[in-house]
C-alpha cells in the first residue's frame, strides 16, 4: 500500500466534484481525503499502483456534467495513514489560478423537482443544485464556498444543512443551496412601493395578460418582459426603452412552444438546450403558430431570436402564461444590462409597470449569449458571448506562462487576460464609447483582477489613439509598470482565430479574410476588407484589399449608409448617381459631394461597402442600430436561400479576378437593379459573389489554409455560402469556435499579440 495524490484544475469547483470523489473512493474502498483549493482539486489516498491508476482513470471517464478537467496528474505522495475516506476544509492560501465556473441554466433533476408535488422545493423558484445555478454571477472571492457568495448571507434549515453535509447527495457542497424554508426572497415594486416577501407569481402572469411590461431580476440582470402576441405592449416597450427598430429577443415556455413558430434544425435543437441556453436566431414559419406581434418584435426580419427559460423563476413564469414573451435586457441603449436592484428602480421603474425583484445580490452584469447558425452546414457563429460562458475560455492547447492583458476594442468591449497558464475572457460589456459602458468595464474588470489577483506581464490595445480601451490600458500598465502594446485592429482579428485554431505554429502559410466595419489601418486610412497572409515567425503581409473609396464625416458615415453609397458611386458609377438624389436633402447634395472629392482619408471596410448594396437597394439609409443594414441584406439573401438551392453560377464573379472588387461588384449590382431584378436575388448574387471573390483569392495565391474573423462573418448567409463553395476543395477553413468573430474577439488576439512580444524581448 502506497500514498498517491491526484491533482485536477479547470472548472472543477461549483460543479459538484467534492462528492463525486467522494462516492468514487468509496465505491473503490479507498480512505485518504479530497479538498478544494484556490489551485484545484486535491485527492490524497492510500492504494496498491495497479487500484491507483484504475481510481484515477475512472474518475477522468465519469466526471460530473459540469466539471472540465484542463490540468491533471497522478503521482506518488508521502505516505499517511488515514481511517476513512473524507472531504476537507477547503483552502484559499495559495494565489488563485482555477477556472471560475461559469452560470449554469436550470438542470433536468431540479425542474423535475420543480413540478412535483410531493418534493420539498415543489414550485420553489430558487431552486438549484450542483449541477445547476448561478455561478460566476454570485462570486465574491475564490475559492468558490458559500463564504465567498453573495449567498453568504442566507443561513441554511437544518435539512437543507443536511443535504449540504451528506457527501452522497446531489446538494453536497451545493453553495447556492436554499428551500423555501430558508428562501431566496423576492419583492415586488410598484409605484414606488416594494412589497416584501412576494410569493403571488400569478401577479406577473395577470400583468402580463393585461399588456403590462415587468422587470424580471435573472441571473446577469434584469429583463425587460411583456406578451409577446400582444402589439400594443411590445409596442409600448418600444417607445418607453426608445428602442424603435432593434429585434428584441423572446423567451418560449418550453421547446414544443417554440418548434411552432420556428424552423428548428437538430443542431439548434441541441444548441438552446445547452448549459448556456443562448439567444438562438432562427427563422420564423409563415404564418407562426402565436399570434406574434411580429412586426413590432423583428421590424421586417425573417428570423427571431428566442431562447427558453434557463432559471426556475422564469420556467414558472412562462409555463404559466403558455405563451412566449418579450424578454430584452433592462438597460439603457449601448450599455450592459442593469443588475443593481437600487439601479433598477432608478432606470426601470419608468419603463416597466412593476419590478419582480429578489434578495440575492447579483456581482457582475451579464446579458443573454446570442447565436446564430450558418445556412448551410453545422457551424454555429457566437454573436455575442456572455453569460454562462464568461469569464472562462478553454483553450486546447495554450497555457501561457506570462500574463498579459487585451483591453480589446471599442463598440464590443470584452477584455482578457492570460493568467497562469489560463485565459480568462470577459463577458459582454457593452458600447465603451457610453459611460455606463466604461463604468461597468471597470468594475468587471476590478472584480475579476481582485478575485484572481493577476500579475500582468505586459497589456495590448487597439492602435486607435481615441479608444477608451486604449486608455485603460495605458493607464494598468502604469500601475504594473509593465509594457504597452498596440496591434492594429485586424492583425488582432487575424490572430484571435489564428490562436483560436492552434495555427500560430503552423507549417503551412494562411490566408486571413478579416472583413468588418471599421478599423485604423496601419497606414492610417480606414481598413475593413482585408486578405492577410500568416507564417510562423514573419510579419503578417497584407496581401489584397477591396477597392478603395473615400470616408468621410467620421462616424457619420458609419451610422448613415447612405453615404458610403454617395462615396462609391462617385468613385466608380458617376453617372448613375442621380439615383441617390432623393436620399438627401438640398444642401447635404451640394455639400457632400465636394467633401467627398476633398476629403484625403480612404476606406477598404466590407462593412461599408454592404451598406453601399443595403443604400442602393433602398433598404437602409440610415442606421437605427448598429450594422442594421448588413442585417437588412443579410436577411434579403436569407429570404432568397430559404426558398432556392445555392448555384454559384448566379454569382456576379465567375472565373477572373477583378482588379478592383468595390469598383466591380457596384457596376454589376447597378446593371442588375436597371434590369428590374428581384431585390433578393440582387443580394443572393452579391452574396454568392463574396465567396466567389475570396474563393479566387485563394486560388490565385494558393492558399491551402484559409480563417475568417471579423464582423462581417456574423454573417450565416455568407458563412453558409464559403463553406459550401470550398467543400470539395483540399482547403481548410477555420472560424471562431467558442470566441465571436466579431470585435469582442479582438481581446484574445491582443493576448497573442502580447505573448509574441514578450517571447521576443
Ligand atoms: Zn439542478
Ligand atoms: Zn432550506
Amino acid at each position: 500500500m502506497k500514498t498517491f495524490h491526484i491533482h485536477f484544475n479547470g472548472i472543477v469547483q461549483g460543479v459538484g466534484f467534492r462528492p463525486f470523489v467522494y462516492q468514487s473512493a468509496l465505491r473503490f474502498g479507498l480512505k485518504g481525503w479530497v479538498n478544494n483549493t484556490n489551485d484545484g482539486v486535491h485527492i490524497v489516498f492510500n492504494a496498491s499502483p495497479e487500484l491507483a491508476q484504475n481510481f484515477y482513470e475512472f474518475l477522468l471517464a465519469n466526471l460530473p456534467p459540469l466539471a472540465v478537467v484542463t490540468e491533471k496528474k497522478l503521482e506518488k505522495y508521502p505516505p499517511g495513514n488515514f481511517d476513512d475516506f473524507q472531504i476537507i476544509e477547503s483552502e484559499g492560501k495559495t494565489q488563485p489560478q482555477l477556472l471560475i465556473t461559469p452560470d449554469v441554466a436550470l438542470c433536468r433533476d431540479c425542474r423535475q423537482e420543480l413540478y412535483d408535488p410531493a418534493d420539498r422545493r415543489y414550485r420553489y423558484p430558487f431552486i438549484t443544485c450542483t449541477n445547476c445555478g448561478p455561478r460566476y454571477s454570485i462570486i465574491t472571492s475564490l475559492p468558490y464556498d458559500r463564504p465567498n457568495t453573495t449567498m453568504a448571507e442566507f443561513k441554511m434549515c437544518d435539512v437543507c444543512l443536511d443535504e449540504y453535509n451528506n457527501p452522497l447527495e446531489r446538494r453536497h457542497f451545493s453553495q447556492t443551496n436554499s428551500c423555501p424554508d430558508c428562501a431566496v426572497e423576492m419583492q415586488w415594486y410598484e409605484n414606488g412601493q416594494i412589497i416584501e416577501n412576494f410569493t403571488d407569481l400569478n401577479k406577473v402572469i395577470d400583468y402580463w395578460n393585461q399588456g403590462k411590461i415587468i422587470a424580471v431580476k435573472g441571473i446577469g440582470g434584469y429583463l425587460l418582459t411583456c406578451d409577446a402576441t400582444n402589439p400594443q405592449a411590445v409596442e409600448t416597450l418600444r417607445q418607453r426603452k426608445n428602442r424603435p427598430a432593434k429585434p428584441f429577443a423572446l423567451m418560449y415556455p418550453g421547446l414544443e412552444s417554440l418548434k411552432k413558430d420556428v424552423i428548428l434544425s437538430p443542431a439548434e435543437e441541441q444548441q438552446l438546450a445547452t448549459r448556456h441556453a443562448p439567444i438562438l436566431l432562427l427563422p420564423v414559419k409563415q404564418p407562426p403558430h402565436h399570434t406574434l406581434a411580429l412586426n413590432l418584435i423583428t421590424k421586417g426580419l425573417n428570423k427571431i431570436g428566442a431562447m427558453l427559460p434557463y432559471t426556475p423563476l422564469m420556467d414558472l413564469l412562462l409555463s404559466a402564461f403558455g405563451k412566449p414573451i418579450v424578454a430584452t435586457s433592462g438597460n439603457i441603449s449601448g450599455s450592459p444590462i442593469i443588475h443593481a436592484d437600487e439601479s433598477a428602480i432608478k432606470e426601470l421603474s419608468h419603463i416597466a409597470d412593476a419590478l419582480l425583484m429578489n434578495n440575492r445580490y447579483i456581482t457582475v452584469p451579464q446579458d443573454d449569449g446570442v447565436e446564430q447558425k450558418s445556412i448551410y452546414g453545422k457551424h454555429i457563429i457566437t454573436l455575442r458571448r456572455s453569460r454562462g460562458k464568461a469569464p472562462i475560455y478553454i483553450h486546447p492547447t495554450l497555457q501561457p506562462k506570462q500574463s498579459v492583458l487585451g483591453t480589446g476594442a471599442m463598440l464590443k468591449s470584452v477584455f482578457g487576460f492570460s493568467h497562469r497558464g489560463k485565459i480568462y475572457m470577459s463577458q459582454y460589456l457593452g458600447d465603451t464609447s457610453e459611460y455606463e459602458s466604461q463604468e461597468s468595464y471597470e468594475k468587471v474588470f476590478r472584480h475579476l483582477e481582485k478575485i484572481l489577483q493577476p500579475q500582468f506581464d505586459a497589456v495590448v490595445s487597439d492602435l486607435h489613439p481615441g479608444y477608451f480601451t486604449t486608455d485603460f490600458a495605458l493607464q494598468i500598465s502604469r500601475k504594473y509598470s509593465v509594457p504597452h502594446f498596440q496591434i492594429q485592429h485586424h492583425l488582432a482579428h487575424f490572430l484571435s482565430v489564428l490562436g483560436e485554431n492552434d495555427l500560430l505554429e503552423t507549417d503551412e502559410p494562411v490566408l486571413g479574410v478579416v472583413w468588418d466595419g471599421t478599423g485604423l489601418g496601419t497606414d492610417g486610412h480606414i481598413w475593413g476588407g482585408e486578405f492577410f497572409a500568416y507564417q510562423p515567425g514573419r510579419e503578417i503581409e497584407r496581401i489584397a484589399h477591396i477597392g478603395t473609396f473615400k470616408h468621410i464625416l467620421g462616424d457619420k458615415m458609419v451610422r448613415e449608409p447612405r453615404i458610403s453609397a454617395l462615396s462609391v458611386l462617385s468613385e466608380y458609377a458617376p453617372g448613375k448617381i442621380s439615383l441617390l438624389q432623393n436620399k438627401f436633402n438640398d444642401s447635404e447634395w451640394e455639400n457632400y459631394p465636394k467633401i467627398i472629392r476633398q476629403s484625403q482619408l480612404l476606406s477598404t471596410s466590407m462593412g461599408r461597402l454592404f451598406d453601399v448594396v443595403a443604400s442602393i437597394l433602398n433598404l437602409t439609409d440610415i442606421h437605427s442600430y448598429d450594422a442594421e443594414a448588413s442585417i437588412r441584406l443579410e436577411n434579403l439573401a436569407w429570404q432568397y436561400f430559404s426558398k432556392k438551392d445555392i448555384d454559384f453560377r448566379l454569382s456576379y464573379l465567375i472565373d477572373e479576378l477583378p482588379e478592383n472588387f468595390t469598383e466591380f461588384i457596384t457596376g454589376q449590382i447597378l446593371e442588375d437593379l436597371f434590369t428590374g431584378a428581384e431585390k433578393s436575388l440582387i443580394a443572393a448574387r452579391f452574396h454568392l459573389s463574396l465567396a466567389r471573390y475570396i474563393f479566387l483569392v485563394a486560388e490565385k495565391y494558393n492558399y491551402k489554409y484559409i480563417a475568417f474573423s471579423g464582423g462581417v462573418f456574423q454573417n450565416a448567409v455568407l458563412t453558409g455560402l464559403i463553406l459550401k463553395i470550398f467543400e470539395k476543395t483540399a482547403k481548410k477553413l477555420y472560424f471562431h469556435k467558442e470566441l465571436s468573430p466579431n470585435d469582442e474577439g479582438i481581446g484574445f488576439g491582443q493576448i497573442i499579440y502580447g505573448l509574441q512580444k514578450l517571447k521576443a524581448l
